[in-house]
């Protein structure tokens, strides 16, 4: 855990008492802080209170005497409407910062130097930081990875000079993070997202450039307009900005040809390292997050060779275009993170020859924004209650079956794509809609696409994946 001695001797309301909620309140104590926490459901206040949180409600609170105000992540700062514990705050002139911002006071406090990454955007945040901290693991750095991924940034490890911190930061966290200051700040790229929580895209987007703004050395993806605006802006600034492009080849800066990953200097270009052959890092949307992970490990001191023995080490994420198994010809692939049509885009778009299962609770839109893909699918597997919907937009385009269970969808699926005569095939569970109709969690669904796969006579597992 990271003691928040910043707020030593400090009266600090904290609101939200989830996972990392607790865990915030409790670097706070150990800081020395004097804490006073809440949530707007009692069971959750009851289970802080049980593991020994000051707890209380903050209706009641002195504001008077509060100098920071802690608010979790996943409560509402400024849209639909400020949480009511937000208005108090503000009414008292407090402060209103987030979990993010403890630790970057704690950095700069106790260890000014200890590297820090942090990564943002609205897609590839996990896997951009999920291979950041593996590359530097892989190079005997001693690597501490959390924040919106695996564990809540507090209960790392404390700050040394030598220590690296990889953090996916949430455009939420970044908002209650205003001094937020990595070493190398990464935004991979922006599409409109979580909109009912920033109101507009413009809003939205400032509060990621915030994070890159706030950073030593800024790497932006510069593929969509809002990013490359950003880097245009933040380089007028005078500062530092790396750009990088999964397509583009840049004057200066990092961009993909194919697998091979370039550097470009004033209109020259040199290869520095290569995707080919990595079966967790396929497709060109991994091409945009590599190469950010490849930056920001140059920018920390790497070198090339172990920049690629990282990338070619790495096992990918589970559920994110995860190569289950294989057999014979047939490559197995569970993208069950893939709950709507824009991120079932990137599997289709990665593989030639696809037997398709998708299906599951439907979100608005279908699988019509995929129709591009259309032509790479060889059959569709459909499953759950989206699949009169989904055979009603594949109609005379797709050859599809209605399978009903995953289970029938993956032995179909197998027996089908072994008679296929390409030289890979890929029966890919990316479902295009949320699983709850049938499973509790992606996760779960694709545990279970896994047992399903591994069931097959013949099929040898590929392990790796976390
Ligand atoms: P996040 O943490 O931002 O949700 P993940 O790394 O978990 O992103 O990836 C989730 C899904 O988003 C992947 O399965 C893939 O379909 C898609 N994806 C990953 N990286 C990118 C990228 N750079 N650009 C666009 N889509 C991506």
């Amino acid at each position: 855990m990271i003691p928040a001695t910043s707020f030593q001797g400090k009266r600090v309301a904290l609101f939200g008492l989830g996972g990392s909620g607790i865990a915030t309140a409790r670097a706070l104590a150990e800081g020395g802080a004097e804490v006073l926490a809440w949530d707007d459901n009692p069971e959750s206040v009851a289970k802080a209170a049980a593991e020994g949180i000051a707890t209380g409600d903050l209706r009641g609170a002195d504001w008077a005497g509060i100098s920071s105000f802690v608010l979790s992540p996943g409560v509402p700062l400024t849209h639909p409407k400020p949480h009511w514990t937000v208005e108090l705050a503000r009414g008292a002139g407090v402060e209103v910062i987030g979990d993010i911002e403890l630790f970057a006071r704690e950095r700069i406090a106790t260890a000014p130097t200890a590297p820090f990454i942090a990564i943002t955007g609205t897609n590839g945040k996990s896997t951009t930081t999920a291979l950041t901290a593996h590359i530097l693991q892989s190079a005997g750095r001693d690597t501490q990875m959390g924040g919106n991924i695996g564990r809540a940034v507090m209960t790392l490890d404390p700050p040394q000079p030598e220590r690296h911190y990889v953090v996916e930061c949430s455009s939420y966290q970044i908002d209650l993070a205003p001094s937020v200051n990595p070493t190398a700040g990464i935004l991979l790229n922006l599409t409109p997202d979580h909109l009912d929580r920033h109101g507009t895209m413009q809003h939205y987007a400032s509060i990621k450039e915030r994070l890159v703004a706030g950073s030593e050395t800024a790497i932006i993806g510069v593929d969509d307009v809002y990013c490359a605006q950003i880097a245009d802006r933040l380089e007028r600034a005078g500062k530092n900005v790396v750009r990088i492009s999964k397509r583009l080849p840049l004057t200066d800066g990092y961009f993909a040809d194919g697998s091979n990953l370039m550097e470009a200097i004033d209109g020259r270009y040199s290869r520095i390292a290569f995707l080919e052959g990595i079966g967790s890092l396929r497709g060109q949307h991994n091409a945009q997050n590599a190469l950010a992970a490849v930056v920001a490990c140059l920018k920390v001191g790497l070198d090339l060779g172990e920049i690629q023995a990282g990338l070619e080490s790495f096992p990918g994420l589970a559920h994110r275009m995860e190569q289950v198994a294989r057999k014979g010809h047939v490559l197995f692939v569970n993208d069950s993170k893939a709950t709507n049509a824009d991120a079932a885009a990137p599997a289709l778009s990665s593989f030639p020859r696809i037997y398709w299962i998708a299906g599951g609770l439907p979100k608005e839109g279908g699988i019509e924004p995929l129709r591009s893909f259309f032509p790479r699918i060889a059959r569709a597997y459909l499953i759950g209650e989206a699949a009169p919907a989904f055979s009603a937009t594949l109609g005379e385009a797709v050859p599809y079956e209605i399978s009903g269970t995953l289970a029938a969808a993956v032995e179909h699926a197998a027996e089908d794509a072994a008679r296929d005569d390409t030289s890979e095939a890929v029966v890919l569970l990316s479902p295009a809609c949320a699983s709850f109709d049938q499973f509790k969690n992606f996760e779960i669904r694709g545990e279970a696409f896994r047992q399903a796969v591994n069931a097959i006579d013949g099929v040898s597992a590929i392990g790796g994946a976390r």
